[in-house]
């Protein structure tokens, strides 16, 4: 069974109202009970008082030669009611002590609650935008707009967001390493896929370069799979500075690479191709020897609707390349036509 989760501005609320409900009472009963007492204690002091003085009047009566007992009688019941009478009065009535001490304690408590309940409220706001935040699409945003108002929530609000943005890094990181090549650094297969999906979804004219270097597998078996490794991560490397910001770069796979040059026309593209391959042919590798490559050139034309279109008609330019004895570039600008 699921935990009962109480709401924090009721609890607080709720205790608020039994802290003030209790406290009140109490001061109440006390302040019937002190008043009373005083009440009494002050009559009793004035009633002895009053006894006294009447004994005195009686005693100078007697004295006076008024010896009619009926009178004294009389006289006497007068003083002993007007004794009692005194007694009666003694304790204050519920209806006096209700309008001078109940309703001014009363409106006191209504001010006192009203204060408590927006203080509550103040207290209960910020934690809950912060809760609401969660379930928000904007987390940041929101996390930023509560009113952090004291140190507590000040703390959380800080460290959330300190926590969203190292998950926001963690996440960006993540989502790069999945975007590039962990060998040689440039972007990978799957964003050559996407790029040139854009491209071709956009209807973008662009060039590709279909790159394979040649004899690699015996690189790999003369110097070692290592070597073969610099080999490629100096190659990538030097397609990225021939390149650069002409268009991008990809690891298509194993020793094979691609260029992606948008609003390019195709002798452009053939003219960057054979300059990296003079440079490559040129270049001095980590294994000591030079690596050559072969290129497949093509262009986008506006009926190809996916990647793998373009993808396949640069493959058999490469072919081509392979085919005509490799260290040289060829071009095929559909399947039906081999241009040398
Ligand atoms: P061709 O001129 O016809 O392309 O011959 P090739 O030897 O380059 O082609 P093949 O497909 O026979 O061999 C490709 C080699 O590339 C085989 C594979 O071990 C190597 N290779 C693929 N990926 C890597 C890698 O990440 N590191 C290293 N060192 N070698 C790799
Ligand atoms: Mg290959
Ligand atoms: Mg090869």
């Amino acid at each position: 069974m699921e935990k009962l989760k109480l709401n924090l501005s009721f609890v607080i609320i709720s205790m608020m109202i039994i802290v003030v409900l209790v406290t009140s009472s109490i001061s109440i009963w006390i302040s019937y009970q002190s008043f009373n007492e005083m009440l009494v204690q002050s009559k009793l002091v004035m009633q002895e008082e009053y006894i006294a003085e009447v004994s005195d009047i009686a005693e100078k009566y007697v004295q006076e030669g008024l010896q009619n007992a009926e009178t004294e009688g009389l006289t006497k019941e007068k003083f002993k009611q007007a004794v009692y009478q005194v007694q009666k009065e003694n304790v204050i009535s519920i209806s006096m002590f209700l309008k001078k001490v109940l309703l001014p304690l009363l409106l006191m408590l209504v001010i006192v609650f009203i204060f408590v309940l927006w203080l509550a409220l103040k207290i209960a706001r910020p934690l809950q935008e912060i809760s609401k935040s969660g379930r928000n699409g904007n987390k940041i945003g929101s996390l930023q707009s509560v009113d952090d108002w004291y140190v507590e929530v000040s703390n959380l609000k800080n460290g959330m967001l300190k926590s969203i943005a190292e998950s926001q890094n963690t996440i960006d990181e993540l989502t790069n390493q999945l975007k590039l090549d962990s060998l040689t650094g440039i972007p990978n297969r799957r964003s050559m896929d996407h790029v040139l999906n854009k491209l071709i979804t956009e209807k973008v004219p662009h060039a590709i370069i279909l790159i394979d270097l040649d004899d690699f597998k015996n690189v790999n078996d003369t110097y070692g799979h290592t070597v073969g490794d610099e080999v490629l991560k100096a190659f990538a490397s030097k397609m990225k500075d021939s390149v650069h910001q002409q268009g991008s770069c990809f690891r298509y796979g194993g020793e094979e690479f691609m260029v992606i040059l948008p609003n390019t026309a195709i002798e452009e593209a053939v003219n960057l191709a054979e300059d990296l391959r003079i440079k490559q042919a040129l270049a001095e590798n980590p294994s000591g020897r030079p690596v050559t490559l072969s290129a497949g050139v093509t262009v986008f034309a506006s009926t190809f609707s996916s990647p793998n279109e373009l993808i396949a008609i640069a493959d058999q330019a490469l072919y081509e390349a392979k085919q005509s004895g490799r260290n040289c570039i060829r071009i095929v600008e559909d399947l039906s036509s081999v241009v040398n």
